[in-house]
């Protein structure tokens, strides 16, 4: 229809495909043939493990076209998966993007999008460097693969922690969970330092640094990211090696912005912290006589790092009061077909 918004209908697959192809070109480190060949052609660094990691994000589940915009989609997608890439002490290296759009998708929309995708890429010096374009009845489907390399005396698995362990965390924990309240009109938008909750949920900052830092000094034991919220994923750390851990409730650190808005709705700021996702902070352990040397490693990237609790020998994951008093602290939160999405639907 002349006039009207161009739909990737009007482009066509090769339109759309030259256009991506266009902006991301085949260069970056490693990238003997990227976009454009049957498949990319990638040297990988004498001495490093592969790492590869894959997240999808879904119209109507992951998110609504009227509550985020293409751009933040795009680098949203693509720092979820850099997260898991540092979770390793991985050095993030190129990235695959497969993209299921409907017909009437508007092309600025796609072109939002590669923008967004572009801006963080270039920000963690990933190449992009194929992917697959296809046709959805109504959704929009995005979904990225991340490659990534870590030295093979370097890498840090979830296994690997041990009885005496201390349980240390990067960053603050509960602004995801603080500022998706937020946006589904759970939590009023009007405290200070709103806008900072807000963020930390629509664009989370994935720790490479920190991961790498970590990853150098050979200091950590076990190693996760923060997706699913603390009281989730430390089981991930400790339950294959059949231990527990407690966590100290008047340690786990949280933002300023966080004690402002938790105060002004009179509730436990703890709830957001042990069980709200999407923080993608680094959670790890390592024997006590190592935490100094690890916080200062992650502080010369310029992050906090917490010690927040220890391994137990015993399985069981327990929350221990201030006043020494222990209760279990569950894991129910952050189950992906149980959940609470950023589409406000249950
Ligand atoms: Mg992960």
């Amino acid at each position: 229809m002349p006039g009207s918004t161009p739909t990737v209908a009007d482009v066509g697959e090769f339109g759309v495909i030259g256009r991506l192809r266009q902006r991301f070109g085949t260069q970056g480190f490693g990238v003997v043939r990227g976009i454009g060949d049957d498949t990319a052609a990638l040297q990988v660094t004498p001495g490093c493990l592969l790492l590869a990691t894959t997240d999808a994000a879904v119209e109507g589940v992951h998110f609504l076209r009227t509550s985020t915009t293409p751009r933040l989609l795009g680098q949203r997608i693509l720092a979820v998966n850099l997260s898991d890439v540092a979770a390793m002490g991985g050095i993030p290296r190129w990235a695959l993007v497969s993209l299921s759009l409907p017909e009437d998708t508007p092309l600025h929309f796609v072109d939002e999008l590669a923008s967004g995708l572009e801006q963080e890429a270039k920000e963690f010096q990933v190449a992009i460097v194929g992917g697959n374009l296809a046709r959805s009845p109504e959704r929009l489907v995005l979904d990225l693969t991340l490659l990534g390399e870590v030295e093979a005396d370097r890498v840090v698995y979830r296994t690997g922690a041990r009885p005496g362990d201390r349980l240390m965390v990067t960053g603050t924990l509960g602004d995801a969970a603080a500022g998706l309240a937020i946006l589904v009109g759970q939590a009023p938008p009007d405290i200070p330092g709103t806008s900072f909750l807000v963020s930390r949920q629509r664009l989370p900052t994935p720790r490479i640094e920190a991961g790498r830092a970590i990853a150098r000094s050979g200091l950590a034991t076990a190693m996760i990211d923060l997706s699913d919220g603390l009281a989730s994923d430390v089981v991930h750390l400790v339950e294959d090696s059949h231990l527990g851990a407690v966590v100290l409730a008047e340690a786990v650190p949280l933002s300023p912005q966080i004690r402002e808005l938790s105060t002004a709705m009179g509730r436990d700021p703890l709830d957001w912290a042990l069980h709200g996702g999407e923080d993608y902070e680094l959670l790890l352990t390592a024997p006590p006589e190592r935490v100094d040397d690890l916080i200062a490693a992650v502080g010369a990237v310029g992050l906090p790092l917490t010690d927040v609790g220890e391994v137990l020998a015993a399985p069981g994951i327990w929350l221990q009061r201030p006043d020494g008093r222990r209760e279990p602290l569950g894991a129910a939160a952050w189950q992906h077909f149980a959940r609470q999405d950023v589409t406000g639907e249950a």
